[in-house]
């Protein structure tokens, strides 16, 4: 089983926070992205020819951008594709509209993702995002009411300025939007952005820790008793909801990344893409695949990562499936287990092992006894 992300770089101005590879949203740049995208997938679809593809997922950027066309092109490449595998788009609020979410439901797409982050006007602004909190609402149901009726939303925390108060407001009101799914981010300041020229003034207005987890513990909380179920550390879901493509990236399914800056995880192998497009494409033409670093796990890192992220999700591991998957845990790793549990973040019963809710509190500590 497999899935594939294609990353479409384009989005109509830059966030505050943002450090993803993106290009403005122009028509002669899509047009050569297309073109280059096309040449990738002819070169990578005999390894995929007879796989079984479980998710596609359509990030970047701002996918939405691309339009539904382009989309229906993209999907008609995969002649092995079923047609009741889950299909997202990755969207910004201000480019729905219920049209336009009718012809991407036409061109194969049954799960949108939205980039609501907050809906506070004043803190929407802060992060240069384009729309406003009454334009995201109108987004989710506007993408309802075009017949996508699995809809994801993200919501950011530990935003400058943001405060109990606000946070609670937002979560309040998506408990009553059309929503299946919700992730949680909380704000990191990465070089390249443009919070991170302003680092020194942006960190003495962003929550503190302890009301960062407080932010996190209202969040579950809310999601909660909102019908929403954790089933990973920053992802929410009602019934049946969870997000089959990043249940994936959880239990080390292989994915293919196509577009430039994507990221791969395939044989065992990481790669990803070159972040240009102008290299991307002309390393296309020349027939070559346009990878720019690749690196190959030792069998203990790589058994140890992906325990690690295995981990975050909450029904948590059954180390005996996980073995025969992924090769066997030598008795140091099993140690550093056992560590964890002494310490209180992970119980072990028969052959699961899962975080203990200060584990799900403090999983970094977890992850980083492990990789
Ligand atoms: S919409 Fe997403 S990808 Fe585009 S600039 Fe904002 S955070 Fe980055």
């Amino acid at each position: 089983m497999i899935s594939l992300y294609f990353h479409i770089p384009f989005c109509t101005r830059k966030c505050a926070y943002c450090n993803f590879y993106i290009l403005p949203d122009k028509e002669p740049l899509k047009q050569k992205f297309l073109e280059s995208l096309s040449l990738e997938f002819q070169l990578i679809e005999p390894q995929i020819r007879g796989q079984k593809i479980v998710s596609i997922y359509f990030g970047g950027g701002t996918p939405a951008l691309i339009g539904p066309e382009a989309i229906a092109t993209i999907l008609s490449w995969i002649p092995n594709r079923l047609h009741d595998i889950e299909i997202t788009l990755e969207a910004n609020p201000e480019n729905v509209t219920i049209d336009l979410m009718k012809a991407y439901a036409a061109a194969g797409i049954n799960r949108v993702s939205i980039g609501v982050q907050t809906l506070d006007d004043t803190l929407l602004l802060k992060l240069n995002r384009t729309h406003n909190a009454d334009k995201a609402q109108e987004a989710i149901h506007s993408t309802f009411e075009a017949g996508i009726t699995n809809i994801s939303a993200d919501l950011m925390y530990d935003l400058p300025t943001q405060n109990l108060t606000i946070w609670e407001s937002t979560l309040k009101s998506v408990k009553d939007l059309p929503l299946t799914h919700i992730s949680l981010y909380n704000l990191t300041i990465e070089p390249n952005t443009t919070f991170f020229k302003y680092k020194k003034t942006i960190e003495t207005q962003m929550p503190d820790g302890e009301m960062s987890l407080s932010m996190y513990q209202m969040a579950r909380d809310h999601l909660t008793k909102a019908g929403f179920h954790q089933y990973e550390i920053s992802a929410f879901a009602k019934e049946n909801r969870h997000s089959n493509h990043n249940i994936g990236y959880w239990i080390g399914r292989p994915f293919l990344g196509l577009g430039p800056s994507a990221f791969s995880y395939w044989e065992g192998r990481r790669f990803r893409n070159v972040a240009n497009l102008q290299q991307y494409s002309e390393m296309l033409f020349q027939g070559q695949l346009p990878i720019d670093f690749e690196e190959e796990l030792s069998p203990d890192k790589k058994v140890r990562e992906l325990l690690a992220v295995n981990l975050r999700l909450m029904h948590g591991v059954d180390l005996e499936q996980f073995q025969v998957q992924h090769g066997a845990l030598n008795e140091e790793i099993k140690n550093t287990l056992r560590e964890c549990c002494d310490e209180g973040y992970l119980s072990w019963s028969e052959s699961v092992i899962k975080l203990t809710e200060r584990g799900v509190l403090f999983y970094d500590s977890v992850a980083s006894e492990l990789v």
